[in-house]
């Protein structure tokens, strides 16, 4: 079987991503610190504990498995701490995945599928995002992905690297048959703090402002199931396969939901309020974003059947009453 490298394969997309590979016929090797990942998630291939900056040790696994392919998940992801810890942001996205870039071109492994985020789009009122929109993001998170990108584009410039880049929209929901699921410490994103919330394991959900210029005056995103978004991945990786060369694609469903109308779907699958309260905004946060394309669905054939609201909080709920991971 075909080995394809996959960093973060111990974190929440990581991990379900090796299961689609392995479903695909592909041998998943998990490169993860175990900085937020769980060792308990990685069940579908060969686990090899490194950091992304340690350049040794990459080469050591480039090596160790001749990788087709690299899916590159590893990545400091939350909105608030890119605020307050910009450093840590550029450091840890920006360097680490320059130097994975360049281990993996010198082993030359040149199929490269990167997780890039909307956040690269930043705030743009009454704009479709689609693929080609300009890119301002607001906040350090974003411009540590599109920095990537950028690399990226120098990197096929100057060396071949063919790669997908993937603009994921707000990724929700768990593995239906449970495997694995979303768990992060500490958590921040806005589905599994609502679930938290009704099943009394943290205080109420602080929704974070209601003055948004949206019709519920809450911010508005595009949710994808995490299945889904991975099996997106496993296309991007044949497309490679198939040289058909690098391209980048939104992954989001075109439909936005407010966060108020997230808490009252909440409520329909689960049966129970969700104890709130409105705060103050939090800083970084779009306004808006919603994926204004479906090109993945044409050029990839893309099928993003189970992400509805109410699929993807149920397969979180579920997840979320039978699921956990221990280091
Ligand atoms: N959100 C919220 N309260 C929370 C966490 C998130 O109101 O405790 C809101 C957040 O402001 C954003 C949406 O929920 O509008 C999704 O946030 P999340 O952190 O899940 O993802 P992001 O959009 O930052 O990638």
């Amino acid at each position: 079987m075909e080995n394809v490298l996959v960093t973060g394969g111990a974190g929440y997309i990581g991990s379900h991503a090796c299961k689609a590979l392995k479903t695909a016929g592909f041998t998943p090797v998990t490169f993860d610190n175990l900085a937020t990942g769980w060792r308990d998630a990685v069940k579908f291939g060969p686990f090899e504990q490194g950091d992304l900056q340690d350049r040794a040790r990459l080469d050591e696994v480039f090596d160790k498995y001749r990788p087709i392919g690299v899916m590159h998940f590893a990545a400091l992801s939350q909105v608030g701490e890119s605020m307050a810890e910009p450093g840590l942001y550029w450091r840890n996205n920006v360097s680490g995945s320059l130097t994975l870039i360049e281990a993996a071109v010198a082993a030359g492994c040149k199929r490269f599928v990167f997780s890039s985020t909307c956040a690269t789009y930043g705030d743009q009122d009454n704009v479709v995002l689609n693929e080609s929109s300009a890119q301002y993001p607001i906040n350090a998170y974003g411009a540590s992905k599109r920095a990537i990108e950028d690399i990226l584009r120098d990197f096929e410039a100057a060396h071949g690297l063919q790669h997908v880049i993937f603009r994921y929209f707000n990724v929700a929901g768990a593995d239906p048959e449970g495997e694995v699921g979303e768990f992060h410490q500490p958590e921040t994103h806005l589905i599994p703090l609502m679930l938290d919330a009704i099943s009394g394991k943290r205080a109420a959900l602080t929704v974070f402002g209601d003055d948004y210029p949206t019709p519920d005056g809450t911010c508005i995103r595009d949710y994808v199931h995490v299945c889904d978004l991975v099996d997106a991945h496993v296309l991007g990786l044949k497309w490679l396969q198939a040289d058909k060369g690098s391209r980048v694609f939104n992954l989001g469903t075109g439909s936005g939901f407010s966060v108020r109308e997230v808490l009252d779907h909440s409520r329909a699958v689960t049966n129970q309020r969700v104890p709130h309260e409105i705060g103050p905004r939090r800083p970084g946060d779009c306004t808006k974003l919603v994926s204004g394309s479906s090109r993945a669905v044409e050029e990839l054939g893309w099928r993003p059947e189970r992400s509805t609201l109410q699929q993807m909080i149920s397969d979180a709920w579920n997840w979320h009453q039978t699921g956990h991971y221990a280091k």
